[in-house]
């Protein structure tokens, strides 16, 4: 149920709204926006229905919510979700997901070494890069593939984070570690094979860190938007959504890379969306292309794999881009982020 609320209502009136709401055992999410100010309400419905809300002072109309999804929904807040990372550095600039700028996050598969991933740091960080990713834990479709460097890897990334100044995101796989991975994660990265890991999702929702929730490897959009719900559901709202392919009937790459999953994400809900080219296609040479087609349809970012040395990395060497690979990669970026009202 969504209550919209003229423009006039005073704060007592919408005091009282919010007051009576809760007598009815229902949890009301105000949510001021620029243009209006808005009540999602969130419990059973059945209960709401007979209460004569229209009525009330400061209130313009009441609406149902058809969809599943409720905190994630559009309708449900008012503004478009702005997440802002703190800079790791004091003086630098704070970053933020979901504004006018295109956040780009770059870095290897896996941690695979403090030295390797220090020089894709810097290298990322000069090219334009605001985050950097990697992966202390990874979930490899073969137990007798690399595994990640667990928590060795996860202390690389706190000291390259120091290092170069960079803030970090990195995939947690289990419950157990969210805390330790919270304590060096700027952003939590839920995997495509843990979208639906409902338990996980409850526990990064109880964790301050933004959360980035890949979209399941067969995963509708309707059902990442619910692995959202289950995050803000726990009282965690830094939700980012991430296209990074789906499987289809399609061999000519990895995955298919969903682009209309942006814009339909966009106009579903308020929530900042990045694309993922490089698990999307699985080919280094499409990576740019699609980054590129990832900013003109509406992507608040993108994330993309970088290796000083592909024939090297330990996973997904075939889909990283060499460093100036990258760096041409942004120059280009740049154009198509200003033809479309964006900056980078
Ligand atoms: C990754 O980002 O390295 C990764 C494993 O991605 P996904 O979960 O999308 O496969
Ligand atoms: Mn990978």
């Amino acid at each position: 149920m969504i209550i919209v609320l003229k423009s006039t209502a005073s704060e007592e009136q919408i005091q009282h709204i919010v007051e009576s709401i809760e007598s009815w055992g229902m949890t009301p999410n105000l949510s001021r926006g620029t243009e209006r100010t808005i009540i999602g309400v969130i419990g059973d419905e059945r209960t709401i229905r007979t209460k004569p809300l229209e009525v009330f002072p400061g209130v313009d109309s009441v609406m149902s919510v058809l969809k599943p999804y409720k905190l994630a929904s559009a309708e449900f807040q008012a503004d478009r979700t702005r997440i802002t990372l703190p800079p790791v550095k004091a003086g630098e600039e704070a970053t933020v997901i979901g504004g006018k700028d295109i956040v780009v996050v770059a870095g290897p598969c896996s941690v695979e070494s403090k030295d390797s991933l220090h020089e894709v740091a810097r290298v990322v960080k000069e090219g334009g890069a605001k985050l950097l990713r990697a992966g202390a834990f990874k979930p490899r479709t073969s137990p007798y593939s690399f595994q990640g460097l667990g928590v060795e890897g996860l202390r690389y990334l706190a000291e390259v984070r120091e290092a170069v100044g960079i803030p970090i995101i990195t995939e947690v796989m289990d419950t157990r570690d969210v805390e330790m991975v919270a304590e060096v994660a700027d952003v939590l990265q839920i995997g495509a094979r843990n979208t639906q890991n409902f338990n996980l999702l409850k526990v990064v929702g109880r964790s301050k860190k933004p959360v980035l929730i890949k979209r399941g490897i067969s995963g509708t959009i309707e059902e990442l938007l619910m692995s959202a719900e289950y995050v803000m559901s726990e009282g965690n709202a830094n939700v980012i959504l991430c296209e990074r392919g789906i499987r289809t009937f399609e061999k000519a790459t990895r995955n298919t890379l969903d682009i209309s999953a942006v814009p339909v994400i966009k106009r579903e809900s308020h929530l900042p969306v990045m694309v993922d080219p490089s698990h999307g296609c699985g080919q280094w040479d499409l990576v740019s292309p699609l980054a590129k087609a990832a900013v003109a349809v509406g992507a608040d970012g993108v994330m993309v794999e970088v290796h000083p040395c592909p024939e090297e990395a330990l996973s997904d060497g075939g889909q990283a881009l060499l460093p100036k690979t990258f760096e041409k990669m942004m120059s280009e970026l740049k154009r198509v982020a200003e033809s479309v009202d964006r900056s980078i």
